[in-house]
């Protein structure tokens, strides 16, 4: 991988309390990161329970794509398979009768490049669906930060210049959860669709060789939508996006790096090419009618700062200003580092939003001793610093 760091086993000499060091430097990222996920991971947990009449919440990733096999193959046929992009999208708003409403979008492609321009495509094709669900004020477009995807200055840059169709002021504002690759929304597509497409190839029921055959047999087996008048709170949609509809005219060459994206996890849009970002998300009631300067978890969610989109050469005002600009999408190189750390499963259980990392990381550690069922080097001196003493008998 080139200029890449990576883990090497390296042996070391040195005292108990040298390795007590470096470990407590190696779990200060670690912590962060765990409390910022699960921060993330609860204020939008509360906020769909609260959510308001004129919000909505977006929850989208990139699904594994979907191998095109055959019934009755010829054994030569299994390294040649086709592929599809699945691409499926919660969409979480509130019915006119009040209830809580979900719609499941799918989306599939032919196109098979999983970065920032067909994400777009997507992205205007649910703004698209949703401008017609409702007059929505606030719209929340929730993934993961990914930055060849969704977190970099290319999103950023699409970000500044999307608007919710016939309607106007509603603010468009992306949030990231605190970890890559976790159970979200979306999972759902993984198992119930892709099981039934299978199936049914296999039951030799359809053949499925690209995208607009998985698109014409989904909707016609899969899709659900209400009629009218009627009041419908889980809606399926299937949609057909061609490899031509993607526009790569615009490439992250064009915008200069956001110092810190890698922190953030909360964008929107505050003026023309300036955006307001913040390390964390918040949902506090003052922050929900936007008076921030009273925000209630001001003592853990720094406020928002601005960042101010800069651009190498022309400004672009609109990707379509952009016809001879050169081709191509970069691929981005990730400007996560490598502590991803799986999500855990998301619980239900309280989250006290007094906890500092530290009381986090401390009683993490001792919710760890407490069910005592593993002890390994780690917990000791874990616990050996929580406990500020050094650990004297082991049972
Ligand atoms: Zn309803
Ligand atoms: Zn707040």
């Amino acid at each position: 991988m080139g200029t890449h760091s990576r883990m090497e086993k390296v042996s070391k000499c040195g005292s108990v309390n040298e390795c007590l060091g470096e470990l407590m430097k190696e779990l200060g990222p670690l912590y962060r990161h765990k409390f910022n996920a699960e921060w993330q991971r609860n204020q939008l947990y509360h906020l769909k329970r609260n959510l308001p009449e004129d919000w909505v919440i977006i929850v989208m990733d990139f699904a594994e794509n979907f191998l095109c096999k055959f019934q009755d193959e010829p054994q030569s046929a299994h390294w040649a398979y086709r592929q599809v992009t699945v691409f499926p999208a919660v969409v979480h708003s509130r019915c006119s009768c009040g209830e809580l409403r979900r719609d499941n979008l799918v989306f599939l492609s032919d196109d098979l490049r999983h970065d920032a321009c067909i994400t777009q495509v997507f992205i205007e094709n649910i703004l698209e669906y949703v401008s017609k669900l409702r007059n929505m004020k606030k719209v929340l477009l929730v993934s993961d930060g990914c930055a060849a995807q969704f977190k970099s200055k290319l999103p950023f840059l699409f970000l500044a210049r999307s608007t919710l169709p016939h309607s106007k002021g509603a603010s468009i504002e992306k949030v990231f959860f605190g970890a890559r690759h976790g159970k979200n929304d979306c999972d759902w597509c993984d198992g119930a669709v892709k099981r039934n497409v299978t199936r049914d190839i296999a039951s030799g029921a359809v053949t499925v060789n690209g995208a607009q055959d998985m698109f014409e047999h989904c909707s016609r087996t899969m899709s659900h939508s209400e009629g009218p008048g009627e009041c419908l709170h889980k809606v399926q949609r299937f949609f057909l996006i061609e490899p031509d509809q993607v526009d790569r005219k615009i490439n992250s060459s064009m915008v200069k790096t956001i110092h810190g994206s890698r922190k953030l996890h909360h964008v929107r849009v505050q003026a023309q090419d300036e955006l307001a970002i913040r390390t964390l998300s918040c949902f506090c009631k003052p922050c929900m009618s936007e008076d921030y300067a009273h925000c209630l978890s001001a003592a853990h969610v720094p406020g928002w700062q601005t960042a101010k989109l800069k651009f190498a050469g022309s400004v672009p005002f609109h990707p379509q200003d952009h016809e001879d600009e050169k081709v191509d999408c970069d691929t981005l190189q990730s400007e996560e580092d490598s502590a991803h750390i799986a999500e855990s499963e998301y619980s239900d259980t309280d989250f006290a939003p007094s906890e500092s990392p530290v009381v986090a990381f401390e009683q993490e550690v001792m919710s760890i001793l407490r069910n005592a069922s593993y002890t390994g080097l780690w917990e000791f001196l874990a616990a050996s610093h929580v406990l500020r003493r050094p650990i004297l008998s082991v049972f």
